[in-house]
């Protein structure tokens, strides 16, 4: 199965959930059972070698195949929920968006300085959510950090706001 096959699954809706938005919607591309296993050969093959500890998964969207990845590599998971999701004490983010601002927490005692950490979620579009996760795990303070994304939306650029040194990756690309 290749990624183009993949990617055909993806569908797309157009004007969801604000006009001018192309909404990619992955509840298709995980319904097929070959899919699913397709996706989780490719993301284990990606990651077996690097050490990783804790797979990061972001809501709610990221808590599909993050937690697939994090059994397949012999990992532990760690929810990044939106404000007011987490029961312990939290660490908070702010970041904004194009309209107002939002907000990401972990858990104090999620992570560990030896951690080595894979951050996952669906999908790259102004990346304003993940560098908001990747600020709050830096100040956390691990030993390395991956990033994940299943589909990037290349035209918005969202990968350049992560440093040189992070090695960001993702399966699909759409160029429009
Ligand atoms: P951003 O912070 O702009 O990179 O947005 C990423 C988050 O918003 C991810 O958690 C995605 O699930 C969601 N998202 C943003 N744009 C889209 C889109 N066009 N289709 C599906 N999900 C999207």
């Amino acid at each position: 199965m290749s990624i183009e096959h993949l990617k055909n699954s993806i569908r797309n809706i157009p004007n969801f959930p604000i006009q001018g938005i192309q909404f990619k919607d992955v509840t298709t591309l995980f319904k097929s059972a070959e899919n699913l296993n397709e996706l989780t050969a490719i993301l284990k093959k990606k990651y077996a070698d690097k050490g990783i500890t804790k797979v990061v998964g972001i809501e709610s969207r990221g808590f599909i195949m993050g937690p697939i990845m994090a059994v397949e590599l012999g990992a532990g998971f760690v929810p990044v929920r939106k404000p007011g999701k987490l029961p312990s004490e939290v660490f908070e983010e702010q970041y904004e968006k194009e309209y107002g601002h939002d907000a990401v927490q972990i858990h104090k005692d999620a992570l560990c300085p030896n951690d080595i950490v894979l951050i996952h979620d669906d999908l790259l579009a102004t990346g304003g959510t993940m560098l908001a996760t990747y600020e709050l795990i830096k100040k956390i303070g691990v030993k390395k950090v991956y990033i994940n994304f299943l589909i990037e939306l290349e035209d918005l650029n969202g990968r350049l706001l992560f440093p040189k040194e992070v090695e960001v990756e993702a399966l699909i690309k759409y160029e429009k």
